[in-house]
């Protein structure tokens, strides 16, 4: 478990870019790690985590949470619309809305319970045809349109083409949110968070650099 390590490195990524630690948030990417592992990173003060399928989630979280009531979790990975309901009700964030299906499946959930969790839209930055996300082009409209559905939309969140530069999608991330007057910033992950952090990232996400390799 390296998570001093890991904030040491946030610390001095934030340093460098002149940002306050305190402006980012680190998500502890748990999914498919054994629970010890977990439990290590709570007992070290860690209460973030992020976790890709609502069904692991739903098994691990419920009775970690009798113990440690403050954990927030975010749902990172993609998001089926028959998912919706258990993921509303389970997920303090999610950052993979990245369809209109979606969407109203999430406006519908917070209309009948009257809360919803925070939102970040998933745009596919390197226009990858196999990756999820919305493409850059129809962004705005899409935005505009989950704002529209009263859902509260926190920020950006995207996954870069794997073996490139992750700075210039995170440069374009962050200028599709400077523009919809959005200030969350969902990027970086092991390989490449210090570069993230440059480029304004508010949100973190990492897994394997944390807690080892998975599986
Ligand atoms: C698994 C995953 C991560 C963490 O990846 P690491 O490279 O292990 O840090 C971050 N974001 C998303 C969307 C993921 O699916």
């Amino acid at each position: 478990m390296s998570l001093d390590l890991i904030r040491n490195r946030i610390a001095a990524a934030c340093t460098a870019a002149g940002r306050d630690p305190a402006s980012v948030t680190l998500i502890a990417v748990s999914k498919i790690q054994p629970i010890d592992r977990v439990e290590a990173a709570l007992a070290q003060g860690q209460r973030v985590f992020g976790e890709n399928y609502v069904q692991e989630a739903q098994g691990k979280w419920p009775d970690l949470r009798v113990r440690f009531a403050d954990v927030a979790l975010h749902m990172i990975g993609p998001l089926q619309s028959n998912k919706a309901k258990a993921a509303a009700e389970l997920f303090d964030a999610i950052h993979s809305l990245d369809r209109a299906s979606l969407r109203d499946k999430l406006a519908a959930q917070a209309q009948s319970r009257g809360a919803s969790p925070d939102l970040f839209i998933q745009i596919n930055t390197g226009s990858e045809p196999q990756k999820a996300g919305v493409d850059p082009a129809d962004a705005d409209a899409f935005i505009a349109s989950v704002r529209a559905s009263d859902l509260p939309v926190r920020g950006l969140m995207c996954i870069p083409p794997e073996g490139q530069d992750s700075r210039p999608h995170f440069r374009e991330l962050a200028a599709i949110a400077a523009r919809n007057g959005l200030a969350g910033l969902s990027m970086g992950m092991s390989s490449d968070f210090e570069n993230a952090i440059t480029e304004g990232a508010t949100h973190i996400r990492v897994g394997s650099a944390l807690f080892g390799a998975r599986g």
